[in-house]
């Protein structure tokens, strides 16, 4: 039985680039639905002693498990991503460590930039954009719908859920400017940091 993971700040900690509002609808109601149908949908079933990964890895291209990989890869996604975000009123440079190899394989922090928008930009409809690593090499990706990028291989570093219900409520259709807002303003680049020492 899986549980809603805490956040580690609290509904307002994140304004104004992403309100409480939005926070307690996206954490509140729709993390917690997938956490609530991925337990009704493995109860009774070996899944149910598994763990998220395993049952992410099992279900994943399953015309008949189509419903438990969804809400798994999605309850998966959403427990790192509130990782990757920080109290707005918290001043974080990004560590040394990290920007020698941003500056390595993109160039520069801004050019990061550039292309984790244009993935989260030209993700058609619902999904992810990812800062991961490959190889031990940094690269951007994005995935659809629930897809995960660590089935393919690769050490998530940095996750932007780009599906409407992330940002709507304060963005409305500028997708772009929250893109922006989040990589600006919230990104936990410690947290980044860790995972790319991974
Ligand atoms: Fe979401």
């Amino acid at each position: 039985m899986f549980i809603l993971r805490t956040l580690p700040y609290d509904l307002k900690a994140l304004e104004p680039y992403m309100s409480a509002q939005t926070l307690e609808f996206h954490y509140g109601k729709h993390h917690q639905a997938y956490v609530d149908n991925l337990n009704k949908l493995i109860k009774g079933t070996e899944m149910a002693e598994m763990s998220l990964e395993d049952i992410i890895k099992l279900s994943a291209k399953q015309e008949d498990k189509k419903a438990i990989f969804n809400n798994a890869a999605q309850v998966y996604n959403h427990n790192i991503f509130w990782d990757c975000l920080r109290p707005a009123d918290t001043k974080m440079e990004v560590p040394a460590t990290l920007l020698t190899l941003i500056e390595r394989d993109f160039s520069s922090l801004e050019n990061m930039l550039s292309e984790f928008k244009r993935a989260a930009l030209t993700q058609f409809g619902s999904g992810w954009a990812w800062l991961v690593k490959e190889g031990g090499k940094l690269k951007i990706m994005k995935t659809a719908n629930a897809d995960t990028a660590f089935l393919y291989g690769v050490t998530p570093i940095l996750v932007l859920d780009v599906w409407e219900h992330s940002y709507y409520l304060d963005y409305q259709n500028r997708r772009g400017d929250f893109v922006s807002a989040i990589f600006n303003n919230l990104f936990n680049w410690d947290f980044a940091a860790k995972n790319a020492a991974l």
